[in-house]
């Protein structure tokens, strides 16, 4: 989705942190900034008030761009060496639901940061690709002193007067190895640290995938409860639906006329459609699709609210409580569970949610 030449333009870095808390990498100008931290604010405004406001991510405007939010953006820098922006809001000219939905997925990422020590583990594992991190910690202990033996080889080199443009680049290099070895080193630390205190495996699943539809699922939900709306993200997307690239990634279900592939897919982000779980014929390909996997669970909240079983600001912090159990107490100690269908999912997620929309029925 994100062509070379996207990083260029983020790192034409435009002006420091608007906020303490959130940093823009490059903003279309002083105007979309200023709207964009309104309506961040706006939304901060509408969680439960014990509920964790993300801190400390970063937002580009880039022209064109699909809006996403990834965890970590990884690209090739003008050397062909990877580098990484941690926790990257890319948003492009987008209706304020969509910039709400992404809002959310930073919101969700931050929940989870606080509340969850395998989230925390994931973070770090999906950094190092998901290799085994004992071995890779190993390797680092093995390499890094054979990288300083090197290093001082050729700083003695150039003591001595060698100054070969070789020996330059071998000292730089070794350097910059052994710094980035050292960083990655203490992170798997980090990480080995959190798989021994939390005592269960986290390394069975990997999380960002696993949970992407509950995600989803997640960002959809806070955009409708924000803007009072159940239909706000079916038109936002019906507004932006003229967009190319927004389509090439919608993924259409398998119909023949994009006219009607279109309005079933709307349909899926729709919480106003008549779904229950016991009627639903779910298909194999809804699986394909992090937004289609929930139709019924959509209906259950949008009743569950309008019916006043429980209050929007409880239903947030119902359905962000419930994931995360399912995350840690289902997904997490049987990973097979991951592959389960979807009837299976969207009941094991409404029991869940059940019990802690009880728990948050009044809360403000
Ligand atoms: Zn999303």
């Amino acid at each position: 989705m994100f062509r070379a030449s996207t990083f260029l333009m983020i790192c034409f870095l435009v002006n420091g942190p608007a906020s303490a808390e959130v940093h823009f990498l490059k903003v279309k100008n002083q105007k979309w900034q200023q709207d964009t931290l309104a309506t961040m604010d706006w939304v901060n405004s509408k969680l439960p008030q014990s509920w964790p406001r993300p801190k400390d991510f970063n937002i580009a405007y880039v022209e064109g761009s699909t809006p996403s939010y990834y965890p970590q953006y990884r690209y090739k820098d003008a050397s062909g060496k990877m580098q990484a922006i941690p926790r990257l809001l890319v948003v492009g000219n987008t209706e304020p639901a969509i910039l709400v939905h992404e809002y959310a997925h930073v919101i969700f990422d931050e929940m989870l940061r606080q509340k969850s020590i395998p989230w925390q583990y994931s973070i770090i594992w999906q950094k190092h690709k998901y290799v085994n991190l004992e071995e890779r910690l190993t390797f680092m202990e093995e390499e890094i002193p054979k990288l300083q033996q090197m290093r001082a080889k050729f700083l003695a080199k150039k003591a001595a007067g060698d100054i070969s443009p070789i020996v330059a680049s071998a000292v730089k290099n070794t350097t910059r190895t052994i710094t980035e070895y050292a960083e990655a080193r203490f992170e798997i630390m980090q990480a080995l640290k959190l798989q021994k205190d939390y005592g269960l495996p986290l390394d069975g699943i990997r999380s960002f995938s696993a949970l992407q539809a509950y995600n989803e699922l997640f960002a959809d939900t806070l955009a409708c409860l924000v803007f009072e709306d159940w239909q706000i993200i079916k038109k936002a997307i019906a507004n932006e639906a003229r967009n190319p690239a927004l389509l090439k990634r919608l993924r259409l279900p398998p119909l023949d006329d994009p006219e009607t592939a279109m309005q079933s897919y709307l349909s899926y982000r729709d919480f106003t459609t008549l779904w229950s779980l016991q009627d639903y014929g779910f298909e194999d390909w809804e699986h394909g699709n992090p937004y289609w996997q929930f139709a019924p669970t959509r209906t259950f909240i949008r009743q569950s609210v309008e019916t006043g079983q429980v209050s929007p600001t409880g239903m947030i912090k119902g359905l962000g409580l419930a994931i995360l159990d399912i995350y840690e107490n289902q997904l997490l100690a049987e990973p097979h569970l991951v592959e389960q269908g979807l009837f299976e999912k969207n009941l094991s997620l409404q029991q869940a949610l059940r019990g802690q929309i009880q728990v948050y029925a009044n809360l403000q």
